[in-house]
């Protein structure tokens, strides 16, 4: 695992090419999305931490987890660009060509259990990713040993100390619209067919932290 975790930060190439994920999630998207979002995102925090050297020494999660802490007027830039860095590397690290096999055996017997069936539970992701308003996302997360379906707004990441994060997926706009314009559930669709469920088997095991 990449390790980059620390100011200063660098935009790390996808663990794919641009055009691994077609035709489900398009190349120019992934361009777009990679290179100039998540880049602005990274030079955003990096520009923050120059002016607050105090939090360089913490890493991304540990920003993340003690944004309430600080001062008011420090919140809102450290939960934004740090958790647009967060989000975004998580969410790509998430995706895979959708030729590439990949299994997720103890994931999906907890998934089973906890919501009774695969369809079930992508039907429910389906529907909590449809519900977030305006741009934000939703997520798949352990929570004490249950499996729970959660959104995020803005960038706002549902990261707690009893939380491990196994998937999310990007619902701001820019995420889809070259491609899927306004039909959101055609993208949560063409996502599920690039999920990697094998990283998501990893993260489930504390495999990934
Ligand atoms: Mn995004």
């Amino acid at each position: 695992m990449n390790r980059n975790d620390h100011y200063p930060f660098i935009n790390t190439p996808l663990p794919y090419s641009y055009d691994a994920l077609e035709p489900f999630i398009d190349e120019k998207t992934m361009c777009l999305h990679h290179d100039r979002h998540l880049r602005t995102y990274i030079a955003n925090l990096n520009r923050f931490l120059e002016e607050n050297p105090s939090l360089q020494k913490f890493s991304l999660e540990e920003l993340l987890s003690m944004w309430r802490c600080l001062p008011c007027q420090l919140q809102a830039p450290l939960r934004n660009n740090a958790g647009g860095v967060y989000n975004h590397r998580f969410y790509f690290n998430s995706m895979k060509g959708p030729d590439i096999p990949c299994a997720a055996p103890n994931l999906f017997e907890a998934m089973t259990v906890q919501f009774g069936s695969q369809e079930n539970f992508r039907a429910q992701f389906k529907e909590a990713a449809l519900s977030a308003f305006g741009s934000g996302y939703a997520w798949l997360v352990l929570d004490r040993g249950c499996l729970r379906i959660v959104t995020s707004a803005n960038q706002n990441t549902p990261l707690t100390c009893s939380r491990t994060l196994i998937l999310n997926i990007d619902m701001w706009e820019h995420a889809y619209y070259l491609k899927h314009y306004n039909l959101r559930a055609a993208y949560i669709d063409d996502w599920f067919r690039v999920v990697n469920w094998g990283m998501a088997e990893e993260r489930f095991m504390g495999m990934n932290l």
